[in-house]
């Protein structure tokens, strides 16, 4: 049998059914018109971020980077909690504009930034932050043109990596943002163009889960941000310090130790040097806000057995949770978190397999795990799946379309 990853943390069941929220998902599945159905918790979000600003000095604002989740409603609930969004395309304005979100409150990463995007996002008073002095001279010039003074903030490709991160997003050549040496250059021909100079963005990789790498990566950004900003030649008015905190997705995984990586955090602060001593400094985060909050649920339709193996064959699949399936940068297939929510506290009686409704052996979304001996009719979950699930995966394969999607 293999092992399946650790349930997240605040789920229980009400009469043997995984409950949300205290809510049993059969309710759940009911009011949202059936399966297959993501289920958000507002009650998960809200507990992540109390836990974060009482982990992380007060002087670091918190922003999401929405591309994790961009349900409309999550976006609406994330306004009265976050302190400022990520946006990384033009469509991502939309949706934040839907949500009813203040724009001076978005920023604005990422590569092959059209000139459309960038003039919408100039006019809303979004932050850009550039990628490219390519991109840099397209903004000024577009910002010109419509007589406004833009928001810009430069990214840096830092050289240095996140060490154990899922997704290493600086070091060595990258196609996001502009090499370190070529940065104050760039800083100093945006300032002078009068407009207005919103610091640096410096991202060095995603999905850590060991608290002093994070911390490391942290030290060496600010580091890099005093360097840069004394080359420069004017204090620091902003500096996004990244993310990379990342969650528990497989067996054996440790929750991060946010405690230590807040404390270790405000020893930097204390230390800062005149440059950054007035800097406002955030965080971007994704799935550490929101991934442990959300569960997909899909009902089994078949149950068979082929030499031997079970198979619960699902109305779901990687089409929906294409990273539950391993196909959306594993290297080596393990099994996230999963259960049988309608058995949610029995015994494991057997071993199965998971698997989706499309005709591809890719889409299996539990392999050879031990649970209690579960029916058609039944309802699977799988949980870690409020980051990166909806928005991430092929849902027009095959025809199946989208999952429905409900924030309790
Ligand atoms: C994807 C991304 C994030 C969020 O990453 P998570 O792993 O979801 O926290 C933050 N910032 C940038 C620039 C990104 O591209």
């Amino acid at each position: 049998m293999k092992p399946l990853g650790p349930i997240p943390r605040g789920y229980g069941a009400v009469d043997g059914v995984l409950a949300v929220d205290g809510i049993p998902v059969t309710d759940l599945i009911a009011s949202a018109g059936g399966t297959p159905l993501f289920v958000y918790s507002t009650g998960l979000i809200r507990a992540r971020l109390a836990e974060l600003r009482t982990a992380m000095p007060e002087r670091l604002a918190i922003h999401y980077a929405m591309k994790a989740n961009p349900y409309i409603p999550v976006l609406r609930l994330f306004s009265e909690l976050v302190d400022g969004f990520d946006i990384a395309s033009g469509g991502e304005l939309a949706m934040v504009r839907e949500a009813g979100i203040d724009c001076t409150r978005v920023s604005f990463a990422g590569p092959g930034k059209r000139d459309e995007e960038l003039g919408e996002a100039i006019r809303a008073g979004v932050t850009l932050n550039l990628e490219s002095e390519n991109e840099a001279e397209r903004a000024l010039n577009i910002a010109q043109a419509a007589g406004i003074s833009p928001r810009l903030a430069i990214r840096v490709n830092p050289d240095f990596d996140l060490k154990g991160s899922g997704m290493k997003m600086g070091g060595g050549a990258k196609p996001f943002g502009i090499d370190a040496e070529r940065v104050p250059a760039l800083a100093r021909r945006v300032i002078e163009s009068g407009a207005e100079w919103r610091g640096f963005h410096i991202f060095a990789g995603s999905q850590a889960l060991d608290a002093e790498a994070i911390a490391e990566t942290q030290a060496q950004t600010l580091s890099l941000a005093a360097k840069l900003a004394e080359e420069t030649g004017v204090p620091l008015p902003h500096c996004n310090l990244g993310g990379g905190i990342g969650i528990p997705y497989f067996p054996g995984d440790q929750p991060v130790d946010i405690t230590l990586v807040g404390r270790l955090l405000a020893e930097q602060f204390a230390k800062l040097p005149p440059v950054l001593a007035d800097t406002d400094f955030c965080i971007e985060l994704g799935r550490y806000l929101v991934g442990e909050a959300g569960v997909y649920l899909a009902r089994i339709v078949d149950r068979k057995e082929s030499h031997g193996e079970v198979f619960l064959i699902t109305d779901g699949g990687l089409h929906h949770q294409l990273a539950a399936s391993g196909n959306f940068g594993t290297v080596v297939r393990r099994n996230y978190p999963a259960a049988i929510a309608t058995r949610f506290d029995a015994e494991v009686e057997e071993e199965a397999s998971i698997v989706g409704c499309l005709c591809t052996p890719l889409d299996r979304l539990a392999d050879k795990a031990g649970f209690p001996r579960a029916e058609p009719g039944d309802v699977v979950a799988i949980f870690c799946a409020g980051a990166y699930g909806a928005s991430a995966s092929p849902s027009a394969f095959l025809g199946q379309g989208p999952a429905r999607e409900l924030l309790v």
